[in-house]
């Protein structure tokens, strides 16, 4: 499939990286070291209209398309991958399922103010129990008159406490995922707290909270779509969320690879630069073989979710090969650096860190693999 960027597509990458380099770039090792929120870089990414990129025009939003975004979000991974999962989760997962299922109110009252950055979007679907398999979750929706009381505990959700609104999975009936629904909970409802804010190996710049729930009562009107349909809301906002972390990893790798070039060309052994060895060249080779390889299934998938077709497995695709890319990438990088490369002055050891997730969240790689082979070949048959 020739592919070519448009002038248009190729303007908001050029503003995109500008920004993130100029504004993300130099502050990332210390929000990384110091656990900061990139609250203030996110206001002004709202007000550049990259928090509203693939929102209709009607709600406040740029539509700028899915190829567009991507290209933004890895010049944002590109300097720091805390803010570009923030942005992931904001614009594909939230911003995308309530412009795709909510009411004119919903909108009004969400999204058009998540468009322009005023809040951020999270997206609460995994519990303790339930990870890979979110249809064995517990947390429960009860009807009581016009509202639903909502009861159970949400973990590892990114934005949990920075968020504005955050997109909640919950059992309505008891099996199955047609009893699942989705509403939209913000932090003044009775009953709603966050909870522990995990200490991570990496992008620990963006919270990731426990969400906890207790007789918390939620108006009829916040839920999202209709009642049992949460489960497919899930699964299509995930659609679009992977591409998000797709196009993340290939950010976080290709800022590997550049900084490793430089190292190579800065370092001297037995009375020449490192860029000199064969060994070390054809090392190069092969991260930017790779990170050209992500970039095509990244693009790809962008482009087949852009003209608005099934892009369940390409998504799965891209995600898969581009976060495991990544893992490569950022380990190479490591090691061109040498000893260096394991020290925090450097930044290629918070790549490494922030690379790692990459192959968990949104759905381990395992399960992207499932997803690939159902769209191949149909869901196995289970023995009775
Ligand atoms: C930093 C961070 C941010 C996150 N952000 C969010 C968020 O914003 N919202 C949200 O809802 N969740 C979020 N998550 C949760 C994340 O999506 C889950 O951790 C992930 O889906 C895996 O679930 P689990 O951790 O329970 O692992 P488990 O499901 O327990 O999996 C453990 C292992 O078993 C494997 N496995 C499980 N089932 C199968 C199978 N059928 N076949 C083969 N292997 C299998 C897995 O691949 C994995 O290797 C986040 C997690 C982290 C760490």
């Amino acid at each position: 499939m020739p592919f070519q960027l448009t002038k248009e597509q190729q303007m908001i990458q050029k503003m995109a990286r500008e920004f993130a380099r100029k504004e993300l770039a130099p502050v990332a090792a210390e929000r990384d070291q110091n656990h900061t929120y990139p609250g203030d870089s996110l206001k002004k990414m709202g007000e550049l209209g990259f928090l509203g990129m693939l929102v209709s025009e009607k709600y406040g939003g740029e539509d700028m398309g899915t190829v567009a975004y991507s290209l933004a979000l890895t010049e944002v991974a590109y300097a720091c991958a805390s803010t570009a999962v923030i942005m992931s989760v904001h614009n594909s997962i939230c911003c995308g399922s309530i412009e795709k299922y909510g009411t004119e109110a919903q909108k009004e009252e969400f999204l058009r103010p998540m468009a322009g950055g005023e809040f951020i979007g999270a997206f609460a679907l995994t519990e303790p129990e339930a990870g890979s398999d979110p249809q064995s979750m517990t947390c429960s929706a009860v009807r009581d008159g016009d509202h639903y009381i909502i009861n159970g505990t949400k973990r590892f959700i990114t934005t949990g406490k920075n968020s504005g609104v955050i997109i909640l999975l919950a059992r309505t009936a008891e099996k199955g995922s047609h009893g699942i629904s989705a509403f939209l909970i913000t932090h003044d409802l009775p009953g709603f707290a966050v909870g522990r804010i995990e200490e991570k190996m990496g992008q620990c710049a963006s919270d990731t909270t426990d969400l906890l729930f207790t007789n918390c009562r939620v108006p009829a009107s916040r839920m999202l779509g209709r009642e049992g349909e949460g489960f497919v809301i899930a699964m299509s906002g995930l659609d679009a969320g992977r591409i998000g972390i797709a196009s993340l990893s290939l950010g976080i790798a290709q800022a590997a690879l550049a900084e490793s070039i430089k190292y190579s060309k800065q370092r001297t052994q037995f009375h020449q630069k490192i860029s000199d060895f064969q060994g070390l060249r054809w090392m190069i080779a092969d991260m930017a073989m790779e990170v050209a390889a992500a970039r095509l299934l990244v693009v790809n998938a962008a482009a087949i979710k852009e003209r608005g077709e099934n892009c369940t497995a390409a998504a799965s695709m891209a995600k898969c090969y581009a976060s495991e890319m990544a893992q490569r990438v950022t380990g190479q990088a490591i090691q061109i650096h040498g000893g260096y490369g394991y020290i925090k002055e450097y930044p290629v050891e918070r790549f490494y860190r922030d690379a790692r997730i990459t192959t968990i969240y949104e759905g381990t790689n395992q399960i992207q693999r499932i997803v690939i082979a159902n769209e191949l070949m149909g869901n196995p048959k289970r023995q009775k």
